[in-house]
């Protein structure tokens, strides 16, 4: 097991997101309603996505996750810690 603990969750800032401007994060925005159309769930700031997700939103950005990952940190979207959850891709 990883001294650092288990694999942290990825977890979208909502509020952050809807400040970004559209040509950036609309297809992470639209990406994100869907999942919390899908769950219910749609009073949350925060919304936790799949591995799994993050790889699709990679395509869709037509990048690595790991560049990705970097990107929606600078962004604010993701915090640091996200960082370990792509390592075990
Ligand atoms: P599903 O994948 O068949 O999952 C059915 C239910 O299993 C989910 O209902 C949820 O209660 C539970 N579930 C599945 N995976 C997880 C998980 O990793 N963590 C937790 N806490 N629960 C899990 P729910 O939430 O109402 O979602 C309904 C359907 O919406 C899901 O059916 C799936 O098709 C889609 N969905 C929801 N959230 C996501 C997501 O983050 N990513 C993707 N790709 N699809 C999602
Ligand atoms: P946590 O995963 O550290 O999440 C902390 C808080 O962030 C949650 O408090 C909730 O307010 C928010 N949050 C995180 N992800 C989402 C999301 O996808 N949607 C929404 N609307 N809010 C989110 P909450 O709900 O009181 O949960 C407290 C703790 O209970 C969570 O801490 C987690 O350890 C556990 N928990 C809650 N739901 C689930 C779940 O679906 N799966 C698992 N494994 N644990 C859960
Ligand atoms: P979590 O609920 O703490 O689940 C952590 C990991 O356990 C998930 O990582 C997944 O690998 C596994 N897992 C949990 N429940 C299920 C399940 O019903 N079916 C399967 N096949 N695997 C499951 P993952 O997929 O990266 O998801 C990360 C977090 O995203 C979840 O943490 C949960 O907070 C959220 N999430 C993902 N899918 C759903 C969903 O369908 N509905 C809801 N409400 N939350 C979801």
């Amino acid at each position: 097991p990883s001294p650092l603990g288990p694999t942290p969750k990825l977890v979208i800032d909502l509020e952050r997101l809807a400040q970004l401007p559209k040509e950036k994060a609309g297809a992470l925005a639209r990406y994100a309603a869907t999942i919390q159309s899908q769950r219910g769930d749609y009073n949350g700031k925060v919304l936790s996505i799949r591995q799994e997700d993050l790889r699709s939103l990679a395509v869709i950005y037509d990048k690595s996750p790991t560049e990705l990952t970097e990107e929606l940190i600078n962004w604010g979207v993701l915090d640091a810690e996200a960082r370990r959850a792509v390592e075990s891709f």
